[in-house]
């Protein structure tokens, strides 16, 4: 009886020191950036900025329904987009990065589609996928943190 109870003493200890090892992992991520993190985000970031803040011309072509420049416009300047994106997304805190990844994903996804509502002259698939794709940047540049 004495000997039995001992063992099970034993495993219950070897239990608890598993437990507490498997819990400390998973509260070691870190939940914020440090300083450096947010500095080697910014060198990345403004990459996707400035093909943000070159949407609006995409939109015009879209509104004017003029195809051709739609088309050379998607695999031109934004063709950098994709890569871009990747390596802001990967230097994300984690909960973020798996976000910024799918986010990124969409945006390929809509703009491959606007190149083929405009290969298709599909001005209501054109203009759907555009806004889509906007929306989708959007919310990619607001996981950037912000140097303080
Ligand atoms: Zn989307």
């Amino acid at each position: 009886m004495g000997r039995c109870r001992s063992i099970v003493s034993v495993l219950l200890a070897a239990i608890a020191v598993f437990v507490v090892g498997c819990s400390g992992a998973s509260t070691a991520q870190p939940t914020t950036y440090s300083p450096d993190q947010v500095a080697a985000i910014q060198t990345y970031a403004p990459g996707v900025v400035e093909l943000r803040d070159r949407f609006p011309e995409l939109g015009d072509y879209v509104a004017q329904q003029d195809w051709v420049n739609i088309r050379s416009f998607i695999h031109g300047p934004m063709g950098e987009l994709r890569a871009r994106l990747g390596r802001v997304a990967a230097r994300l805190l984690p909960q973020d990065a798996q976000q910024a990844q799918s986010l990124a994903a969409e945006i390929g996804n809509h703009l491959e589609r606007l190149d083929a509502a405009a290969a298709d002259f599909d001005p209501a698939e054109s203009a759907r996928q555009y806004q889509l794709a906007r929306e989708d940047l959007n919310a990619f540049i607001a996981l950037i943190p912000q140097e303080a």
